[in-house]
């Protein structure tokens, strides 16, 4: 019987994650018959709440809030905050579950969870975003705190969002603690943070071009997205010598044929960062081709990042990023790739990795920032980048681990379901059935 069949991204998220168990689980009998499967589909709790704000104007406006906690095996819940009118708990609840082995690929004890509202920050003034932060989390933060449940950033909450609810939990708890992750560095952040995600996708990306003794130098590659995860990718790529063809958004692609430079690249940061302008506003720029209404995936590239959102990327666009000579795609964002764009990577035998491994560098990294704000310390950002390098190696060797095949070819999609699900699934078989 399918349950909730109103949560398509859900059962798309368990469909791809429980195809590529499936034969290690038969060759693995310890893990059925006793709901293992079952319990990892349905989140520990789900809180749903109304957030009340008032607008510049007066005008009270409602809207929804969530947060799912899918999974404590590890570790307390872990996992970022979405605010984005498409949010509903069908997204959470495949963000959340996603999460969990995600967080568990890290090697660090942390859990699954994942929230949010389907609040639309775009056009709203800086005040009306802090009476929706402030409203939001005087909910939220009841069901949250440093042991329990310890959100971050992601589509739509940046350093400002996370600010705004930082200092409301304050207030409301009277207490300073590593609550929330994706801090201000001057209350609590961690270096290398808001670098973390994109980073550590490149870094991964980097170990997969290794096995076939490639490199980024000299090669083309398209990012969609422009936001967080979408801009760092693209630093990191030009400082390991790669070409950045394209970002995007919601709007549009902006295309460099040249290849991005560092002043557009800054340029990129203050449009997005400060300003909060679309890319369309590029359009006249020198050297710089604005595609409205299109997305990336017919620009010819050696590399894809799709770094934007959930299924950006289909059948298609993958048959046509594959006859166009692209070789690697490596997930920023969570499930860019539809199942269908999926087989089509896997079959064509291209280097394929699945956000819950590429992109596993920015939660990681909160994780470092809550061990830093455990011991009142603050590492170097060397020493954070040099731990997100470590972890983002150590997660590619487990994929290797459990996703090589026969021909040789590493199929990072089972590689990763499997190295996560083992780590959860061990930690629920010592602690019973609960
Ligand atoms: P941001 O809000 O900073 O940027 C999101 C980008 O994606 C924007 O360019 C946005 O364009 C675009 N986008 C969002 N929704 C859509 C849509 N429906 N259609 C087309 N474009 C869209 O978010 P992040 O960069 O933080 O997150 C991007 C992805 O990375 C998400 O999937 C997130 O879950 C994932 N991720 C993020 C992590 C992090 O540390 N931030 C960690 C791990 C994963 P526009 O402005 O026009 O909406």
């Amino acid at each position: 019987k399918l349950r909730d069949p109103d949560q398509p991204e859900f059962h798309q998220a368990a469909e791809e994650v429980l195809s590529s168990l499936w034969p290690f689980l038969e060759d693995n009998p310890k893990y059925l018959n006793n709901g293992i499967i079952e319990r990892m589909l349905e989140p520990e709790r789900v809180i749903m709440f109304r957030v009340p704000w008032v607008d510049d104007h007066g005008q009270v406006h409602v809207n929804r809030g969530f947060r799912v906690q899918m999974s404590s095996a590890i570790g307390p819940y872990k996992g970022g905050l979405r605010f984005h009118p498409s949010v509903n708990l069908g997204v959470l609840k495949f963000l959340a579950f996603e999460q969990v082995f995600k967080n568990a690929l890290t090697s660090l004890p942390m859990g699954g969870g994942k929230g949010g509202s389907d609040f639309d920050p775009k056009g709203k003034s800086n005040a009306e975003v802090m009476r929706f932060c402030q409203s939001f989390m005087t909910e939220l933060a009841r069901h949250i705190g440093e042991d329990l449940d310890i959100p971050a950033g992601d589509i739509g909450v940046g350093a400002r969002e996370i600010g705004f609810m930082y200092g409301q939990y304050k207030r409301l708890r009277n207490e300073f603690t590593s609550v929330l992750t994706g801090k201000g560095l001057s209350y609590g952040g961690s270096l290398v943070r808001p670098e973390a995600t994109g980073f550590g996708c490149v870094y991964f990306a980097e170990q997969m071009l290794r096995q076939q003794g490639r490199g980024f130098s000299g090669q083309r590659v398209c990012i969609s997205g422009s936001g967080n995860v979408a801009q760092f990718a693209a630093l990191k790529v030009m400082e390991l010598g790669g070409r950045v063809m394209s970002v995007s958004d919601s709007g549009g692609t902006l295309h460099f044929p040249d290849g991005m430079t560092e002043h557009q690249w800054q340029a990129l940061m203050n449009l997005k960062n400060e300003r909060r302008g679309r890319l369309e506003e590029f359009a006249s720029e020198e050297g710089v081709e604005y595609l409205a209404g299109h997305r990336p995936w017919h620009l010819p590239c050696d590399i894809a990042l799709p770094c934007a959102t959930q299924n950006e990327l289909n059948g298609d666009d993958a048959r046509t990023l594959v006859a166009n000579g692209c070789h690697c795609v490596a997930e920023g964002a969570n499930m860019p790739s539809t199942l269908e764009a999926v087989d089509v990577f896997i079959e064509q035998r291209i280097l394929f990795a699945p956000g819950k491994a590429a992109n596993a560098g920015g939660v990681a990294v909160s994780g470092l920032e809550m061990s830093q704000n455990a011991m009142r310390l603050h590492w170097s950002a060397g020493e954070v980048d040099e731990r997100l390098h470590s972890i983002m190696q150590s997660i590619h060797a487990a994929c290797e681990r459990y996703g090589k095949e026969e021909d040789g070819y590493i199929n990072y999609v089972k590689g990763a379901n499997i190295a996560g699900f083992v780590k959860v699934a061990d930690a629920m078989l010592a602690q019973g059935v609960v």
